[in-house]
């Protein structure tokens, strides 16, 4: 049995190009690993300075954690709760409840709503919806080996793209799980990684840089994301971890991203007069009004769902969107690639896709 002190009322704690590939990526996880493993503590919130917060930590330390230590559940010890933070989490619930029975504001401890965990789990909805959308990108990643021919230019970058997708939602699965200094860093950058990469592909799908003559333009374009990345983690690890400052760093590069993707469905649809034409820039669309509810940050309902997992399911139907327009329509061969013996599959491909529905790629 928990003990809380008796001023609180105890809350219910409820190929060959593949293999370099996974190299590059295997040896940045691990320079991200290795990098969030340097990083320094969280800033504290309102309710952590809360005198009743502060008061009730300590004598539940005193009641379980010093002589006669409180047993924990394997559940809980296999998702490395602890004695100190069992009674940080009973205490943010107890503490919590006495506020919403006396009609006060709900408060925020360690930078975070006072969520009900489930099995250890502490944010549930968001572990569900991450989850939910690393899934699209595993089977977006199986679409589109089954629908693009390993010919087409843009493969490689379109499997990135769901490889980078995969990490990112894999991270904030473990960070909405258990959250650790260590794994919101790892979030943090995954996250930072995945929004840079939509960057770095945006250009190339649409103004088709894939293509030879532009090969110097791609590696200068390229060597800057990265330079631009490796200088956004420098900053956060190495001069102030600034929650302001990345969260302006993903949504003007997120911003940019929009701006070309819609950008492009404009041009094509006005050129084209073709609804598929228009799907990146209604993703972009989605994806912009789902970005407000990352902005409103209410406190959770039910202490379970707040406006953080909601943006989550929000992103997970225009992922789905996302696989099914990249694996449909797509750009024909260009000269250099329509050579009969090299593209014949890829040709064929593309007359089926998308001559046979009438829809000029
Ligand atoms: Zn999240």
């Amino acid at each position: 049995m928990w003990l809380l002190p008796r001023t609180h009322f105890s809350s219910s704690s409820s190929s060959s190009s593949s293999g370099s590939l996974c190299r590059a990526l295997a040896i940045f996880s691990f320079l991200l690993f290795a990098l969030a493993l340097l990083a320094t503590p969280t800033a504290a919130s309102r309710g952590d300075r809360l005198p009743e917060f502060k008061d009730c930590v300590q004598d539940c330390k005193e009641r379980n954690c010093l002589y006669e230590k409180t047993p924990l559940p394997l559940h809980l010890r296999l998702l490395l709760w602890n004695c100190p933070s069992e009674c940080d989490y009973a205490c943010q619930r107890s503490v919590t409840v006495s506020r919403v029975v006396d009609g006060q504001s709900i408060e925020q401890f360690h930078g975070k709503w006072p969520f009900k965990r489930l099995w250890g789990v502490q944010e549930p909805f968001s572990v569900l919806f991450s989850i939910l959308n690393g899934y699209v990108h595993y089977v977006g990643l199986k679409s589109l080996k089954r629908e693009l021919p390993r010919s087409y230019p843009l493969y490689r970058y379109y499997r990135l793209f769901g490889i980078f997708g995969m990490f990112c939602w894999l991270w904030s699965t473990i960070f909405h799980m258990r959250d650790f200094v260590f794994t919101e860093r790892m979030d943090y950058f995954s996250a930072g990684a995945n929004v840079l990469y939509g960057l770095y592909l945006a250009p190339i799908r649409i103004f088709r840089l894939y293509r030879p003559t532009y090969a110097r333009i791609l590696r200068i374009w390229g060597m800057v994301c990265i330079a631009a990345y490796a200088a956004h983690v420098y900053y956060l690890l190495g001069v102030r971890w600034d929650y302001a400052y990345n969260m302006a760093a993903n949504v003007v590069i997120g911003s940019i991203t929009n701006i070309l993707w819609t950008y492009w469905s404009i041009r094509h649809y006005t050129r084209l007069k073709s609804f598929w034409a228009a799907w990146p820039g209604l993703i972009v669309m989605w994806l912009i009004m789902a970005m407000s509810l990352e902005l409103l940050d209410f406190p959770p309902v039910a202490g379970a769902l707040d406006a953080h997992s909601l943006w989550h399911a929000a992103t997970i139907l225009p992922g789905m969107w996302w696989y099914k327009y990249v694996a449909t329509f797509f750009p024909p061969p260009s000269l250099p690639y329509a050579l009969p013996f090299a593209t014949l599959p890829l040709s064929l491909h593309y007359v089926l896709r998308c001559r046979v529905h009438v829809r000029p790629c």
